[in-house]
């Protein structure tokens, strides 16, 4: 005998009630139904849950399975778009890209990237293999965003570097808002290299709701661009988004290339218990203080490393 547990919508569930009616037994406490068939019993519970046992569980199972991922497809469904969901035009015409890079990296800047690309060169990089940087390697990301800067694309690049960025935390702001003014000042900048093209809109690469983005534009009293819209992943939609990607990441990568030949060490990406084992032996060599230089001081990994010390 074996037996399979799924979780099932409640309406799938009446309906089941309904299909084996003539099948039906004296439930169980908890239960909405229990029902026997040849080839399994069936025990449906309140909370969705639905055993299949006996003979054949699967062949009942199968029946009903379908409606589990018809549920499981509803809750993961994209938000309702708002007056900032990008129009699909958008994609295919000119607009500028917003994205960042190293903001889960314990070492390293932040740098923000907003590039302005026109209609008519969509195409070409989309062949040239512009995409997503986090689905490509650190070699194939510095040749692309070599190709870009030859193409002589209207962009700003940003690096907020450690010591300013851990001033910034102590005074209280949040990664947010500091990703905020950073995304704010590139595409400020880019706005005024292009005052006479063609602008459709300008993404961002959404990393938290627009109404706390524009609240952080307001504590610096700076306000949201018309046509300003937000998507996650937008990457994957907009090649101006992952060419900006692509020129963040590369910063990124040359930044942590720049700050391992200082402190002589290579320092590694990502903020795993590897990391905190180099932070640990760059305490031991440096001291604490140097970290201020190097890192995000406040994330969970100084206190790790401290505490690998002590033992
Ligand atoms: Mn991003």
């Amino acid at each position: 005998m074996s037996q399979q547990t799924i979780s099932l919508p409640k309406t799938t569930i009446e309906q089941m009630k309904k299909h084996y009616a003539a099948y039906l037994e004296t439930a169980p406490q908890w239960a909405v139904f229990r029902a026997k068939t040849p080839a399994a019993t069936i025990t449906a519970y309140a909370s969705g849950k639905v055993l299949f046992q006996g003979k054949e569980p699967e062949a009942e199972m199968r029946k009903w399975a379908g409606e589990q991922s018809a549920a499981k497809k509803k809750q993961t469904k994209q938000p309702v778009s708002s007056k900032y969901t990008p129009p699909a035009h958008l994609f295919t015409s000119s607009h500028i890209g917003s994205d960042e890079s190293g903001t889960g990296d314990y070492f390293g800047p932040i740098t923000t990237c907003a590039i302005y690309i026109k209609e008519d060169q969509i195409k070409l990089l989309k062949e040239i293999g512009i995409q997503d940087s986090k689905a490509i390697t650190d070699d194939t990301i510095q040749l692309l965003s070599s190709a870009l800067l030859e193409m002589e694309i209207p962009y700003s690049l940003m690096i907020l570097h450690n010591e300013k960025y851990n001033q910034l935390q102590q005074q209280g702001w949040s990664q947010g808002k500091m990703k905020t003014m950073l995304h704010d000042a590139c595409i400020k900048k880019v706005k005024e290299k292009i005052t006479h093209a063609p602008l459709e809109g300008i993404l961002i690469d959404q990393f938290c709701q627009p109404n706390i983005y524009i609240k952080h534009l307001a504590t610096e009293n700076r306000h949201l661009d018309p046509h300003t819209y937000f998507i996650t992943k937008a990457e994957n939609h907009s090649i101006a988004v992952a060419a900006a990607s692509i020129l963040a990441r590369a910063s990124f990568v040359r930044e942590m290339e720049r700050l391992s030949e200082w402190i002589d060490q290579p320092l590694l990406k990502g903020a795993s218990q590897k990391v905190d084992q180099l932070i640990a032996k760059i305490i031991r060599e440096h001291g604490t203080e140097v970290l201020h230089k190097i890192a995000k001081v406040h994330f969970a990994n100084t206190k790790k490393a401290q505490q690998l010390l002590k033992h």
